[in-house]
């Protein structure tokens, strides 16, 4: 819509599985569906089935729909922004799977049916580690034989790109200066997380790297470990390189200390005196201070600190631990202010703080859809 207003959005979990779920909304509510939905194929049928319904559709026809855009997860480093997807495209994003076997085949997958059902539509492939393709060499290789970079494309990519980038863009609105002049630290905290330091509106650090398991510490991902403790395992258990891969993925992080990813259970065992609820919590927030330390000094000068997604937008306990403290780096978090959960652009810093603090709720579908719009 010109407008940019949402018509209709929606969710369809577990695709190929038995109990799949489908989850449509309009204004005029919401609807969940659990028939079974076998393919990628199927699913896409049946949301053109619901957007064009006479009931609960949103549009008449399904040639309504000029452009499609997909959020892409690696565009290793070939793509540096937004692109129409063609054959070229689609066989680079393909060459891109070893980068990520678990992200990139469900999003060629996701292309694919796309084309076939909307074959007048364009395409548009929006890449999450597109906004990160600015950090320079010193931030993006790893010290490891450089070799490695040059035959394997062993190096930094980062994550949550669309993401960084739209809670950029609305903070230099809100600052009131052009991005381009505009120093970040953006703290994007979901059940995956990763923090970007942006330097005059370009990304020259962030906290994930070649996959989305280093950096900060999230729901069951372990973030940064002792590169020698997938060795060590080996040797310590029966664990092969596959079984300790897929425990640094799935069940480490704070499920791996406390049982628990989502962060309402890990407050409410807290509240109840469980100490490995309590030491999560701890460690979770200790790692986010420490990549900010380590992003101001990047920077150099800091003129916000923005908190986004699920527990960015929601959780005023890990933002009020993650500030308090740093009076003295010009940090002044308002304790008040920060009380409670936000939908909307909100400064929770004090007025004599040097580095803002603000809530800024992301987008990625409106970053998305706008990447689109803009290209064609
Ligand atoms: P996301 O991946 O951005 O959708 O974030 C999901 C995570 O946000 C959940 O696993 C929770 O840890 C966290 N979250 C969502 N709502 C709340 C809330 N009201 N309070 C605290 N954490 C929340």
């Amino acid at each position: 819509m010109d407008d940019k207003s949402v018509l209709a959005s929606g969710l369809i979990e577990k695709i190929g599985e038995t109990t799949s779920k489908h989850i449509y909304k309009t204004q005029a509510g919401k609807q969940e569906f659990n028939n079974p939905v076998p393919s990628h194929e199927d699913g896409l049928k049946q949301v053109v089935n619901l957007i064009t319904d006479k009931v609960v559709g949103v549009i008449k026809e399904k040639s309504e729909i000029k452009a499609i855009g997909h959020r892409v997860v690696h565009g290793g480093e070939v793509f540096k922004k937004p692109c129409i997807i063609d054959n070229e495209v689609l066989k680079a994003v393909i060459e891109n799977v070893p980068l990520a076997p678990l992200h990139n085949p469900a999003n060629i997958t996701g292309i694919e049916v796309a084309q076939k059902i909307f074959p007048a539509a364009i395409q548009v492939g929006v890449f999450d580690t597109a906004f990160h393709h600015t950090i320079p060499p010193r931030a993006f290789h790893y010290a490891v034989p450089l070799e490695l970079y040059h035959k394997h494309k062993v190096r930094r990519y980062g994550f949550h790109g669309t993401s960084h980038h739209y809670v950029a863009l609305q903070a230099a609105e809100t600052l009131g200066k052009p991005l381009t002049e505009t120093n970040l630290i953006t703290v994007h905290i979901g059940n995956g997380a990763s923090i970007t330091a942006i330097k005059n509106g370009q990304s020259i650090d962030t906290s994930m790297g070649l996959t989305p398991l280093e950096g900060v510490i999230m729901g069951t991902r372990c973030g940064d470990i002792d590169p020698a403790i997938p060795h060590f395992l080996t040797a310590q258990t029966d664990m092969d390189i596959d079984d300790i891969n897929d425990l640094l993925n799935k069940k480490s992080g704070v499920k791996g200390i406390c049982g628990m990813n989502d962060f309402r259970d890990i407050h409410a065992a807290r509240e109840k005196g469980d100490q490995k609820a309590q030491l999560a919590f701890e460690m979770y927030v200790y790692r986010i201070k420490k990549y900010i330390g380590a992003y101001s000094f990047a920077l150099g000068q800091v003129d916000a600190i923005i908190f986004t997604a699920g527990i960015g937008e929601n959780d005023d306990d890990v933002r009020r631990e993650v500030c308090l403290g740093l009076d003295n780096f010009g940090i002044k978090i308002d304790v008040e202010k920060n009380e409670g959960r936000f939908s909307k652009i909100t400064a929770i810093h004090q007025h004599d703080s040097e580095v803002k603090l603000f809530i800024i709720p992301t987008n990625e579908e409106l970053m998305i859809a706008t990447e689109t719009n803009k290209l064609i």
